[in-house]
C-alpha cells in the first residue's frame, strides 16, 4: 500500500524546504523528497547566499526586504533547535553602480525610497573615499575578453554608486536548508532523501501521487515542483509545460574565488559589489578572500544545459574572463594561477523572474525558475506558495483572479500573479542575474 501524505515537495533546496515548513505549519501532512543524500546539496550549495535589497520595482524591493527580515529574525522563524548550529546573516552592505544599462539607478533608488530603504548616493569621488581599493574608472559596457578594447578604460569615471548598508550574506547557504529541514521536521514535517522521482502519477487530471526510481508509490493530492535546475524534467513529467507561456531551463555559471589584495582587511571593510560596468558582482569570503560572480553581460554567450545531470564542470575562459573583469574595479586583485570556486547551475526561466504558481494539472504547483537570485527570498516563496495552495484547493480560481500574498514584516501585498506561468514575457526585466 502506498504511504499517503497531503503534500509532496518535489526537491530539498533552500526553496523546498521552505514550502515544506510552511505547509507543515499550515496542519499539511508533508513530505519533501530529494533525489541527493542532504538538505540544500543541489544547486543551494552552491550559492553566493547574497541577501540585497536592490530591485528596480517597488515589488522586487518589497519581496527582498521581507525576505531580509526573516533572515535577521532567523532562530525566531525556525522555532526550532538545529543540534549542527544555526546559520548566520552578515552584513557587509552592498554597493550597486551606475551604469547607462541600469538607467544611473534612477528606478532602483525611487524602489528603495517607496520601501525606506536607507542608501548612500556616492560620486566617483566620494566612492573612493569610500573604499579606497576601487578604480572608479569607466569600462563598460562590459566586452569579450578577445575583444581589444577589453580592460582599457572607456571613460574617467563611472557615474557614481549607492550604497546600501542593510545588505549582506548567509554564511553557509546548505546549512541554512538543514536549519529549515530541522524547523519542518519539530512541527511533523518529514525528508525523504536519495529518492529519485521518476513519474507524477495522475488521475481525470488531478494529481494522485509520485512514483519513484526503484517503484516505490507515495500518494498525495498536491505534489509541488521544486526541482531546481531539474524543473523542467519534472513539469515534462508531469505533462504541464503545455499551457506555459514562460518556461525554465538550467544555465551554467562559474563563480571565483580569488585572495583579496595583500594588505587589505576585505572581510571587514570589503562590500558586496554589483557592477554591471565591468559585468561582474562579488562579495567577501572567509579568509580574505572574494567570490566573484557574472552578471551575464550582453557580450557573453549564456551556456544554456541540456541534462543538468551531466555538465562541464570545469573551469573554462570564462572563469579568467571574471576575475580580470573584476581586476578592472579592484585595485591590485592578482589572478591566481590555480582557478578555484565553484560551477553550478541556475534554474533560469525565459525572462529571469522565478515561476511561482499552480500549473494545468488540479493539484500540481511549481516553485521553479529562480534564475540565481532567489535564495534571499526562500522563506517569504515557503509561505506565498503555501498561501496560493491553500487558496487554489479551497475553490480560488488563481489564473483569473490572481491570489494576494499578505507580507508580515512590509505590511504590503504581493500579487502571486506577476509570478504567473502564463505571463507574457516580463520586458522589464534585465534578462540577468539582477532580475
Ligand atoms: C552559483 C549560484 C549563485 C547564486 N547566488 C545567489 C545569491 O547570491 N543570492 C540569491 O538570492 N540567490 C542566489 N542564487 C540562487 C539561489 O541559490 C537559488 O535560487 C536557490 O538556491 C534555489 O533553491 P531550490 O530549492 O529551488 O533549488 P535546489 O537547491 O537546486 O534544490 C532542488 C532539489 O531538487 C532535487 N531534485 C531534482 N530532481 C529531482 C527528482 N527527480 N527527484 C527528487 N529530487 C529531485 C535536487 O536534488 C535538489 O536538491 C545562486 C545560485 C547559484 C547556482
Amino acid at each position: 500500500m502506498a504511504e499517503k501524505f497531503d503534500a509532496i515537495v518535489i526537491g530539498a533546496g533552500i526553496i523546498g524546504a521552505c514550502t515544506g515548513f510552511e505547509l507543515a505549519k499550515r496542519g499539511y501532512k508533508v513530505l519533501n523528497v530529494d533525489k541527493l543524500p542532504e538538505a540544500g546539496h543541489g544547486s543551494t550549495s552552491g550559492s553566493c547566499a547574497i541577501i540585497r535589497l536592490h530591485y528596480s520595482t517597488p515589488d522586487g524591493v518589497a519581496m527582498a526586504r521581507e525576505g531580509y527580515y526573516y533572515w535577521i529574525d532567523w532562530p525566531k522563524y525556525l522555532g526550532a533547535v538545529d543540534e549542527s548550529g544555526l546559520v548566520k546573516y552578515i552584513n557587509t552592505g552592498c554597493l550597486v553602480i551606475k551604469t547607462e544599462k541600469n538607467h544611473y539607478l534612477k528606478n532602483v533608488m525611487t524602489s528603495l525610497d517607496e520601501l525606506n530603504v536607507p542608501y548612500k548616493d556616492y560620486s566617483p569621488t566620494e566612492l573612493q573615499e569610500f573604499l579606497s581599493i576601487l578604480d572608479v574608472k569607466g569600462f563598460g559596457p562590459p566586452v569579450a575578453s578577445n575583444n581589444e578594447r577589453f580592460g582599457t578604460p572607456t571613460k574617467e569615471s563611472i557615474a557614481g554608486a549607492i550604497y546600501v548598508p542593510e545588505s549582506g550574506l548567509i554564511s553557509d547557504p546548505k546549512q541554512s536548508t538543514h536549519n529549515v529541514q530541522r524547523a519542518a521536521e519539530a512541527i511533523g514535517g518529514k525528508f525523504m532523501f536519495k529518492a529519485e522521482v521518476a513519474e507524477i502519477r495522475k488521475k481525470d487530471n488531478q494529481v494522485v501521487g509520485i512514483t519513484l526510481k526503484n517503484g516505490d508509490e507515495i500518494d498525495a493530492p498536491i505534489v509541488i515542483n521544486v526541482a531546481g535546475p531539474h524543473s523542467f524534467i519534472i513539469n515534462r513529467m508531469a505533462g504541464v509545460e503545455g499551457d506555459m507561456n514562460i518556461k525554465t531551463r538550467p544555465l551554467r555559471q562559474e563563480v571565483c574565488h580569488v585572495s583579496a589584495p595583500e594588505g587589505f582587511d576585505y572581510n571587514n571593510l570589503g562590500t558586496i559589489i554589483s557592477d554591471g560596468d565591468v559585468g561582474c558582482y562579488s562579495r567577501p569570503e572567509v579568509g580574505n578572500n572574494i567570490l566573484i560572480g557574472s552578471e551575464d553581460p550582453e557580450c557573453d554567450t549564456m551556456e544554456y544545459i541540456d541534462d543538468p545531470d551531466n555538465y562541464n564542470t570545469n573551469f573554462t575562459e570564462q572563469w579568467t574572463t571574471q576575475v580580470l573583469r573584476e581586476a578592472q574595479r579592484i585595485k591590485g586583485l592578482k589572478i591566481p594561477r590555480q582557478p578555484s570556486g565553484l560551477v553550478d547551475l541556475y534554474d533560469c526561466s525565459d525572462d529571469w523572474i522565478p515561476i511561482y504558481d499552480k500549473s494545468s494539472l488540479n493539484g500540481f504547483y511549481m516553485a521553479v525558475g529562480t534564475s540565481g537570485n532567489q535564495f534571499k527570498n526562500a522563506p517569504v516563496v515557503g509561505a506565498l506558495m503555501a498561501e496560493l495552495i491553500k487558496a487554489v484547493e479551497s475553490g480560488h480560481d488563481h489564473d483569473k483572479e490572481p491570489v494576494q500574498f499578505a507580507m508580515k514584516y512590509t505590511k504590503r501585498n504581493c500579487n502571486i500573479g506577476f509570478y504567473s506561468r502564463l505571463r507574457k514575457i516580463n520586458p522589464n526585466s534585465s534578462f540577468s542575474v539582477i532580475g
